[in-house]
């Protein structure tokens, strides 16, 4: 049974976007509203098939004035996303028609929703967890098909499952207690209680510590893995960003900077997302260490989650070359053995001393040679031998991390607690906070005021 609310609505396309926009109306009285504004000879939509598409137009009943002509989806409570009725008007006249349907759904009857209103009501008719919630927001964001996906499979409920099934871990655990503390007939009971509540608070905290270790590949995901492409002028640095940015359709994103513009480029190289840092260093000056000085490069490559260090094998190897290796020792590097088309002046054996020999892809731009090794390694690198497992289940919302680590905390009292002879009953207090603060992440025990913040977070018309 759906609660009882009043009817929203709103435009639920992006706006300004394409020609077209899809007006949402979701409530007990989507289908009257839309009926008093929709016209096609005497067809009413109210008694219409659920999840059927109905052409007509959109007009003003008081002024008779037509605003639109609209192709119109009813789907009918409670297979639908709200589990309430929904209505949904394509209009097809641009951002202006939109507006003007929108406005006169809103003057016969129905209220503008707030943002993720649509979702809220999901989440409160019992359709979606709020981990899926969650994740809806992040499939309106997410950048990359890999994190399309991670973001699809959360909704899909991987997330939430695992939770739940750790939940009831813990709550068969506190039963035992309960039944422990309730039946003391043997002697050793309460010891017995202590072993099987530490055992249990070590073997779960291992487990969402397992889900932690995903946090940050799952945020790399989402924001794209910083990437800096570095090395002397003209050993083919820029060649290089425009092959991947070319081959890979790159996703470019100007960001107006508060100095100069700024531009970042999003690369998906099998699945992986490269967010290429200081590109825009690389095509203006050709060489963002002759630009701002070793120092303050290494600076610059602090932020950095990947080097690609790209040498010209046509040369040898200078002191310049040296430096770079230097100064990217620390960070997950990939050493890029350019034009190998031409002769070879570059002492191998020398750089295998300096670098992982491993992390050595021989390329040529000019011929193509090398690239896809360049792309597995990427990948490699990214999913540690992992790469192809995509289902895995993995955290990136902020909010979820944060309870995941307030729950660790709450194991290791738990685990602290028995080991400095703590009574039961306190301990218990400790396991079933671990609890709570894991049934947050579902939404299975959550305050209203958390919701409310949650779904405000929502584009309008989702
Ligand atoms: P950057 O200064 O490091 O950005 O180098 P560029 O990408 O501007 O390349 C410098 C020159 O090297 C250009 O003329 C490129 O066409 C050339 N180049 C880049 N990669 C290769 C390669 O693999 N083989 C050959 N023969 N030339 C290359
Ligand atoms: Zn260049």
């Amino acid at each position: 049974m759906a609660i009882e609310f009043d009817t929203i609505a709103a435009i639920s396309t992006p706006p300004g976007e394409g020609g077209i926009g899809i007006v949402r109306i979701s409530g007990d009285e989507a289908l009257d509203i839309a009926d008093r504004v929709y016209q096609l000879g005497k067809k009413t939509l109210k008694n219409q098939k659920t999840h059927t598409i109905h052409y007509g137009h959109i007009v003003n009943p008081k002024t008779e004035e037509q605003i639109d002509e609209v192709m119109v989806t009813i789907m009918k409570a409670p297979k639908t996303y709200t589990r309430e009725d929904i209505v949904e008007i394509n209009t097809h006249g641009g951002v202006l028609a939109v507006n003007q349907v929108l406005q006169t759904v809103l003057h016969n009857g129905a209220r503008l929703a707030e943002p993720g209103e649509f979702t809220k009501r999901a989440f409160l008719n019992g359709r979606i967890d709020l981990s899926q919630a969650e994740a809806v927001m992040d499939v309106i964001r997410a950048k990359t098909d890999k994190a399309m996906h991670m973001a699809v499979t959360q909704l899909d409920g991987n997330l939430s499952r695992l939770i739940r099934n750790l939940r009831q871990e813990i709550l068969n655990t506190l039963a035992q207690v309960e039944v422990n503390i309730d039946y003391p007939e043997y002697d050793d009971v309460e010891e017995m209680t202590s072993q099987l509540l530490v055992e249990k608070a070590k073997q779960v905290k291992e487990q969402v510590k397992e889900l932690l270790e995903t946090a940050s590949q799952g945020k790399i995901l989402r924001e794209g893995l910083a990437t800096a492409i570095i090395g002397r002028p003209n050993v083919g640095k820029s060649s290089l960003l425009n092959v991947l940015i070319k081959e890979e359709k790159a996703i470019v994103t100007e960001i107006a900077g508060t100095t100069r513009d700024v531009v970042e480029e999003y690369v998906s190289v099998k699945g992986v997302p490269l967010r290429l840092i200081d590109t825009a260093g690389i095509r203006e000056t050709e060489d963002i260490v002759e630009r701002i000085g070793v120092e303050r490069s290494r600076k610059a490559l602090a932020e950095a989650d990947l080097i690609l260090l790209v040498f010209n094998q046509n040369e040898p190897l200078t002191e310049e070359d040296k430096l770079l290796i230097q100064a990217t020792d620390e960070h997950h590097r990939i050493i890029i053995l350019n034009k190998m088309d031409l002769e070879n002046h570059l002492d191998l054996e020398e750089l295998k001393k300096l670098v992982n020999p491993e992390s050595i892809i021989p390329t040529s731009i000019v011929t193509q040679d090398g690239l896809n090794d360049l792309e597995a390694k990427i990948a490699d690198l990214f999913f540690s031998g992992k790469t192809g497992e995509r289902d895995a289940t993995y955290v990136s919302n902020i909010r979820h991390i944060a309870l995941l680590n307030e729950a660790v905390d709450a194991f290791d009292d738990v685990i602290e607690g028995i080991e400095t002879g703590m009574p039961v009953d306190l301990v218990q207090i400790d396991m079933t906070r671990a609890w709570d603060l894991l049934g947050e992440i579902t939404g299975d025990s959550v305050q209203d005021e958390l919701i409310t913040q949650l779904f405000s977070q929502f584009c309008l018309g989702k």
